[in-house]
């Protein structure tokens, strides 16, 4: 998608910090962390959301991001763990409409989410 963010930093158009990339998946730094360790793991081509996902029937890259959120989480975690979060569309303060799986770890994390 042309006016895309992550799609342009998923391209390599716009600059980020990238913990993982491999030919379906990046993994890039949060801009503006809420964690000590904060990481956006998200597939290349655009879905707009896990839905999207969902819909389009693509269990392995299903499968896949949150296998590489899962690996990051317990490098960043380590013992102490970790949190995925995906939030998905307004009510669930979505702001930038291109899939992504938030991995927060280094705190506490409290519950429930605001
Ligand atoms: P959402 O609110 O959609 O769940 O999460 C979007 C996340 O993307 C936010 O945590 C925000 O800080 C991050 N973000 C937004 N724009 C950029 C950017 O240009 N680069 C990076 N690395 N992160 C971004
Ligand atoms: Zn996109």
């Amino acid at each position: 998608m042309d006016d895309c963010i992550f799609c342009k930093i998923a391209n390599g158009g716009v600059p980020a910090k990238v913990a993982y990339r491999d030919e379906r998946v990046v993994a890039i730094e949060d801009v503006n962390p809420r964690a000590p360790s904060h990481v956006l793991v998200m597939p290349i081509r655009h879905y707009g959301t896990i839905a999207d996902l969902a819909d389009a029937g693509d269990a392995a890259l299903m499968t896949r991001l949150i296998e590489i959120a899962t690996r990051v989480g317990r490098e960043r975690g380590g013992k102490h763990g970790f949190r995925l979060v995906v939030n998905t569309g307004p009510y669930g303060g979505q702001t930038v409409d291109h899939l992504h799986v938030h991995v927060l770890a280094g705190r506490p994390m409290s519950w429930p989410p605001g």
